[in-house]
């Protein structure tokens, strides 16, 4: 599972510019060394490790899914930078002298491949070697023996790096050593720096761990004071070579990534981008900062005094990345498509309250209702409408699946989240961490969820003749066992009436007696002296059906949206308003001659002249292939226009002979009204051969959502 947890991670990015700008500059140095070093050559060295964890830790899913055009998508963008970066140094290239003494072509490709073109240039390459490294090493051998391989990679690059002096100890390795460096300049590039700060990075998305903060802080405080040590101890024993590689780096690097992830903060590009903007051209502010201070004589001040050199850099090149930022921005904004430019679903949500009060009114006033929003609300987007709803009062959701649950708590919703359904025992650390809800599906399953060392609240879900989820009525043994699980907290339980929407007398006997066994049940458990919690028996149909029994909840799904799952008379009198209506747009509009064939298949055969439009929505929207058979019609200008021909993935065709005032680009409503004319979603699925529920929760995930409030 992947969350979309990454706004601490932006905020850091540009922190970690800010200190490899520090690591060119040495801000400290006039004012003292050894406070310099720490902070230029020790901490300031977190920098890149951590943007080739972030790099890493979003890779994770494409190596994961074989995703090959993620891969290959990263590496062409991080070159294209690469590429576009050379260009802006070439200037400097040149009149440093690169291209006269000791350029050679061999020099160049080792450049381009290893050390950069210019002096913090090297990242770019490294990322794209590394991560062509361990795509290739996971992918072919495995996560832990690419752990292994970038152990061993890490390993020989530090003795080149910060451990270089006990290569001088021996000769066969200094002699290896001296071959290295005449191929490259140092050891610090994509083959042995990249691979194990990107795996680190995809192992901390792959295991998702969650540690305290506690747990984190100690960490993070104890290998990061040891870093410094050691640091400083290979610095006074004159080891290092270069000082870009430390053992304890990596474990730090950990412990500051599961730091980061833990904090609040929402995921910005812009951040992003600033941060790339600031670690590119801060050499050339360097070197602009530096000609200026030249030519206004103002070297004492604003060179030779390094903080102030440090930040008169970072000032300017911020201001320089921001306006590169802006610029960025606008010319990326053209994406932004209207929710109504094509086709689209409109949310009513005074409707909702409508209907939310309409149905409190039916039940009795103990009886709260917990809204069921699985299924993205059945295809009216589930956070907007749980948000409604808990403005209403509403205090109880319910959720088909676990996903569904934790995207609810991500984007605030509160109150009971009860998942109706089967939860893989992987994912019960996220029961606990969302604070969720578990149905009880079976009795196996009570004691897997008891096995699970945390407390985990359930709603125990009694069969009572639906025969699909929960313990059979009759093992009362059973279930009197579960009040005993120590990991168990028992807050509710219930059962599912399977023919409350039928009103033939053998149906209604059937449900009483579900509901008869559902309260026996519940009485003995009460007399055995164990409490049940929250009891809820009816969904929609139960409500409007049986609307006088007396829970604690009603799980009220299809009634909430405004219609009933068919036509047709219920128990109760009620007046629902449709939440949800769909739209779509007029494409073009065309003269057909008689005895023309429209559409695939040429089912349809024009029996006179005919003007015909085609709507830009289509069965990946939803709408059921299978409707067009069935004298269907869309509302245009309010008037009826019937369906032609076979309904399209992305496009359908509809009559409009005698809708004189049509144009490209009107509105055709296939669901909801239009004027004095509606058409209902039952109507839909009565002519589909199904329920409105299917039709709802199939609507296509790339219709654009409206929201309005008509009340
Ligand atoms: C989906 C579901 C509901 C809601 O059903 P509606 O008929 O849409 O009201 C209620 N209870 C359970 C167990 C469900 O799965």
């Amino acid at each position: 599972m992947q969350f979309n947890k990454t706004g601490s991670l932006d905020m850091f990015r540009v922190i970690a510019a800010f200190l490899v700008i520090a690591i060119h500059t040495s801000p400290l140095y006039s004012i003292n060394e050894t406070a310099d070093f720490i902070l230029t050559r020790i901490v300031g060295r977190v920098a890149v490790p951590f943007f080739m964890m972030v790099t890493g830790y979003f890779l994770y899913q494409a190596i994961q899914n074989k995703d090959r055009s993620y891969i290959r998508s990263s590496v062409i963008k991080i070159s294209t930078i690469y590429g576009l970066s050379i260009l802006l140094f070439l200037p400097v290239n040149y009149y440093s002298g690169y291209f006269q003494d000791t350029f050679s072509w061999n020099k160049l490709v080792k450049d381009i491949l290893f050390d950069g073109t210019f002096y913090h240039l090297w990242y770019l390459p490294a990322m794209i070697v590394g991560i062509l490294i361990v795509t290739f090493g996971i992918q072919r051998f495995g996560l832990r023996a690419s752990w292994v391989g970038a152990i061993v990679l890490y390993g020989i690059g530090l003795l080149g790096d910060s451990y270089y002096g006990l290569v001088q100890t021996t000769n066969s390795l200094a002699t290896f050593y001296e071959s290295i460096f005449t191929i490259v300049d140092y050891t610090r590039n994509g083959l042995f720096f990249a691979p194990i700060f990107l795996i680190l990075g995809i192992t901390i998305a792959k295991t998702n761990l969650s540690y305290s903060m506690k747990h984190i802080l100690i960490g993070l405080f104890s290998s990061g004071s040891l870093f410094i040590m050691e640091g400083l101890l290979l610095h006074s024993h004159s080891w290092q070579r270069h000082d870009s590689m430390y053992i304890l780096l990596v474990p730090c690097m950990y412990y500051l990534f599961l730091l980061l992830r833990k904090l609040p903060g929402k995921s910005s590009k812009t951040l992003r981008n600033l941060s790339l903007f600031l670690y590119l051209i801060h050499p050339w502010i360097i070197i602009l900062v530096r000609g200026f201070a030249k030519v206004m004589n103002q070297e004492q001040l604003l060179i030779y005094h390094s903080l102030i050199h440090y930040l008169v850099v970072c000032g300017v090149s911020l201001l320089v990345s921001i306006i590169l930022v802006l610029l960025f921005s606008n010319t990326k904004k053209e994406n932004h498509v209207s929710p109504d430019s094509r086709a689209w679903i409109e949310i009513d949500l005074g409707a909702l309250r409508h209907n939310v009060k309409e149905l409190n009114q039916t039940l009795p006033s103990q009886c709260d209702l917990m809204a069921v929003v699985k299924a993205n609300a059945y295809g009216h987007g589930d956070v907007i409408i749980a948000r409604e709803l808990m403005r209403t009062g509403i205090k109880a959701f319910a959720v088909a699946t676990i996903s569904e649950g934790i995207r609810l708590r991500q984007n605030g919703i509160k109150g009971d989240i009860l998942i109706l359904g089967y939860t893989n025992p992987k994912d019960f650390s996220y029961l606990v961490k969302y604070k969720l809800i578990q149905t009880v599906v079976d009795y196996a399953y009570a004691k897997l969820l008891n096995d699970y060392p945390k407390m985990i609240t359930v709603h125990i879900k009694i069969d009572t003749g639906m025969h699909r989820l929960g313990i059979p009525v009759e093992n009362r043994i059973e279930i009197e066992k579960i009040f005993h699980c120590a990991n168990i907290k028992v807050a509710g339980v219930f059962t599912h009436l399977s023919t409350s929407d039928r009103l033939l007398d053998e149906d209604i006997q059937y449900s009483k007696q579900q509901i008869q066994q559902f309260y026996q049940l519940i009485d003995s458990l009460k007399e055995n002296g164990y409490q049940p919690g929250k009891l809820h028996i009816q969904s929609s149909y139960g409500i409007l059906n049986y609307p006088d029994l007396t829970c604690d909840y009603a799980r009220a799904g299809i009634a909430l949206y405004g219609v009933l799952s068919t036509p047709g008379r219920t128990g109760t009198p009620i007046h629902l308003k449709p939440v949800l209506s769909l739209m779509a747009r007029i494409a073009v509009i065309r003269e057909i001659d008689s005895g023309e064939v429209i559409g695939y298949g040429r089912q349809y055969q024009t029996k006179s002249k005919m003007t015909i439009a085609t709507v830009t929505i289509g069965y990946a929207d939803g709408i059921p292939r299978h409707l067009s058979e069935n004298d269907a019609y869309v509302l245009l200008h309010s008037k009826k226009a019937p369906i032609i021909g076979r309904i399209c993935m992305d496009q359908l065709i509809i009559d409009v002979s005698h809708i004189n005032e049509v144009k490209q680009n009107d509105i055709v409503t296939i669901i909801g009204t239009d004027g004095d004319k509606q058409i209902r979603c039952e109507e839909i699925a009565d002519k589909c051969g199904t329920i409105t529920n299917e039709i709802l929760s199939r609507l296509g995930e790339r219709l654009e959502y409206q929201y309005k409030d008509k009340l």
